[in-house]
């Protein structure tokens, strides 16, 4: 191992354990399968799996660049938007350009400034887990915010990102629209106002994709130029061609991914609701997961005894975090499930005494 990453820390995925069966709360996945015409166009492409796949994905990009009334010289697609956002940092971060996020957000990007060997800065989400626009004012680098946030679940207004690019227009900014589709407004259109501004998206949670590994970016074409400059130089044929293919029939199937994002809502206020009752605090999210916290339970605690039950739910050993466990909004049965469940739990605690 090379002298620098001997004291890497890596990314730690979500479980995902075969010892037994699960109900899988802990990694964000859509509950629903793909449509069938996104399995069908998926099987068919890889018949031709013995020639490599077209390196401009031009058919990907002409799809995703209408879907969002773009160019697809706006578009660059990759192997997940993790690819999307580790091309990020390789493309606009530096040892004199740092990153900067906040203290508490998607874990990814703490490691990919650690890989890129790149300085970075936290901002404090306030104490409500609020990120206010004011605290990234000339930021001392290139911004990257998940909107809504991870794992909170909190979204900012357009207003809100908007002012974060126009006191920044000597930065990059990257927001990470993972989980847009579940209720936050997308920064897409502001594209052709702000050309230091890059959206990243993934078909891995709203379009029940995540086996495949397929996410994009949209952003002015000469930050697209730079993205493609790196995913040439690291991988020419990051997206195969089956997926490249299903996130083409996906792209066409908007009915069925919008009523599954309905069902999906109404689960979510659903567990919201059954949280509530079981005397947990959540915090009002507009994601697929909800955040939440018990002041007879750590989260620790509470992440330990579901599992030991059969249900994987997300914990967070930070210390801002400590209190909470992450759970995803899966269907209406097994979040039935995971609330009988933590209510036995409390039951247990309380007859403890
Ligand atoms: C899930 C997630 C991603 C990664 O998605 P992939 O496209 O599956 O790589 C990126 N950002 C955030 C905030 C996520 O939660």
């Amino acid at each position: 191992m090379s002298e620098r990453f001997k004291s890497l820390k890596e990314y730690v995925p979500g479980e995902q354990p075969r010892d037994r069966k699960y109900i899988k709360l802990n990694t964000n996945e859509s509950p629903f399968p793909p449509p069938q015409s996104v399995i069908d166009a998926a099987a068919r492409e890889t018949e031709c799996s013995n020639l490599y796949p077209d390196p401009t994905y031009k058919d990907l990009r002409e799809a995703l660049a209408s879907a969002f009334e773009v160019e697809p010289s706006n578009i660059a697609v990759a192997n997940g938007s993790d690819e999307i956002l580790s091309f990020a940092f390789t493309a606009f971060c530096d040892s004199a350009t740092g990153a900067v996020f906040p203290d508490i957000t998607y874990g990814f990007y703490e490691v990919f400034s650690a890989l890129h060997t790149i300085p970075h800065t936290c901002i404090p989400l306030r104490e409500d887990f609020s990120i206010l626009p004011e605290d990234y004012k000339n930021a001392k680098g290139t911004i990257f915010i998940a909107n809504p946030n991870a794992p909170t679940g909190l979204a900012l207004s357009s207003d809100k990102i908007e002012s974060i690019l126009s006191s920044n227009r000597q930065n990059v900014v990257v927001i990470d629209e993972a989980y847009v589709d579940f209720g936050a407004e997308s920064s897409v259109p502001l594209i052709r106002k702000y050309p230091n501004l890059i959206v990243v998206g993934t078909f891995s949670k709203s379009r029940s994709l995540a086996g495949a590994r397929l996410g994009y970016a949209v952003a002015s074409n000469e930050l697209i130029k730079d993205i493609d400059k790196i995913r040439y130089s690291n991988n020419p044929y990051n997206v195969s061609r089956a997926t490249a293919a299903a996130g083409i029939a996906a792209l066409s199937e908007q009915r069925y991914y919008e009523e599954n994002i309905a069902a999906i809502k109404k689960t979510r206020a659903l567990l919201l609701e059954k949280l509530s009752s079981l005397g947990f605090f959540c915090t009002d999210s507009m994601a697929n997961f909800v955040f939440a916290r018990h002041p007879m339970l750590s989260g620790e605690e509470c992440y330990r005894l579901l599992k030991e039950n059969g249900v994987l739910v997300r914990h967070f050993s930070s210390p801002r975090t400590d209190d909470y466990v992450r759970i995803t909004v899966g269907s209406e049965s097994e979040i039935n499930k995971l609330s009988e469940t933590l209510a036995q739990i409390l039951r247990n605690k309380n007859n403890e005494g």
